[in-house]
């Protein structure tokens, strides 16, 4: 899920205006758009849109069913996400939800995270992975817990920053990112943090602090992992991903043999989007990114000719408003169409 809010040049907004030309309306665009001649990037993203309609229309109905209408509303939202696309001298411009929990915004958002955190954390001499845990805990817990965590967390490192400030103590400097994963057999909940830790004291101060907090009866040690980064990219990337896991993991690519087995809880990802909502997912701790030197805004653009496209759910992809044409070319292939038939789960847990 993505947290923080997206750069200037990723947001584009779309006006219409009332001159017509060529028989179609004038259309400003915010933004660079994106290249149209990258196909496996536009197939990428038509895959995106598919699985990311198909859940929404889940979740709007759980929301409905739940009387959540602010969720419900975030929900529509993201369902008309690059909805209509307009394409011009070979650049592709939409309009973004920027909704945490989908998969197109993402996507973009996981780019703009790893081009910002890479820079500092490759600095790191040695960083170290935690994952810090409670024991899984029941729906109506959840709020409670993850309230728990992130304030938890933040009383922790601030107690450390106000002794390193008395020049007694360390600064504790890293990442976290905090995911939540669902138990269907015991139908429980077990919220936990993605960590990377500047060096290995850090990540041992956290680790014991978090036992601490937590208790005995909330956090046993062996739940605990604590390991050295070993490949820093893939690590960061991890991480990130865990910010916006919820439709990407189940990864649904990696699902070819297990199609039988692989299940989306529906009404548990409602439960966590509902706990997780105005939360900070992804942090930083203890240091701060440079600025950035590049955030000149692009000016709107208008566009006299254009190509519109139109999303089209049984397709697979943008289709062309005049001309039916489709955008990307891809096709929804059979196990995924059948995960998303068949697979999502919405029954009462
Ligand atoms: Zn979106």
């Amino acid at each position: 899920m993505c947290s923080e809010k997206f750069g200037k040049r990723e947001i584009y907004t779309l006006a219409e205006s009332r001159t017509n030309k060529a028989g179609q309306f004038n259309v400003i665009v915010n933004g660079e758009g994106s290249d149209l001649s990258k196909t496996d990037a536009l197939k990428g993203r038509a895959k995106r849109k598919t699985i990311t309609q198909v859940m929404m229309l889940k979740l709007i109905s759980v929301a409905q069913n739940e009387g959540e209408p602010e969720l419900e509303k975030a929900y529509w939202n993201t369902y008309y996400c690059q909805q209509n696309l307009f394409t011009s001298d070979g650049r592709l411009y939409g309009k973004y939800c920027k909704n945490r929990f989908c998969t197109l915004c993402c996507s973009i958002r996981k780019a703009e995270m790893i081009n910002k955190y890479h820079p500092v954390l490759k600095k790191w001499k040695e960083p170290f992975f935690l994952t810090l845990t409670v024991k899984s805990c029941k729906a109506e817990q959840l709020s409670r817990y993850i309230k728990k965590f992130i304030q938890g967390f933040q009383r922790i490192t601030e107690k450390h920053r106000k002794r390193y400030q008395r020049g007694k103590g360390k600064k504790l400097i890293g990442i976290r990112s905090l995911e939540c994963n669902f138990n269907p057999v015991r139908k429980t909940y077990n919220p936990h943090f993605h960590i990377i830790t500047k060096d290995k004291e850090t990540a041992e101060i956290l680790l014991s602090e978090w036992l601490k907090l937590w208790t005995p009866k909330f956090a046993k040690r062996p739940a605990q992992n604590i390991q050295k980064v070993t490949e820093l990219k893939t690590g960061l990337i991890e991480i990130i991903k865990y910010g916006s896991k919820i439709f990407t993991e189940p990864d649904l690519k990696n699902r070819k043999n297990q199609k039988d087995t692989a299940q989306i809880y529906v009404k548990a990802l409602n439960i966590i989007l509902t706990a997780m909502k105005g939360k900070r997912i992804f942090d930083r701790f203890g240091f701060n990114l440079p600025k950035a030197t590049n955030i000149t805004q692009i000016p709107a653009k208008l566009l006299s000719y254009y190509n519109e496209w139109e999303y089209d759910m049984t397709s697979a992809d943008w289709v062309n408003v005049m001309t039916g044409e489709k955008l990307s070319g891809y096709e929804l292939p059979s196990y995924l169409n059948s995960i998303l038939e068949n697979n999502i789960n919405d029954s009462i847990l």
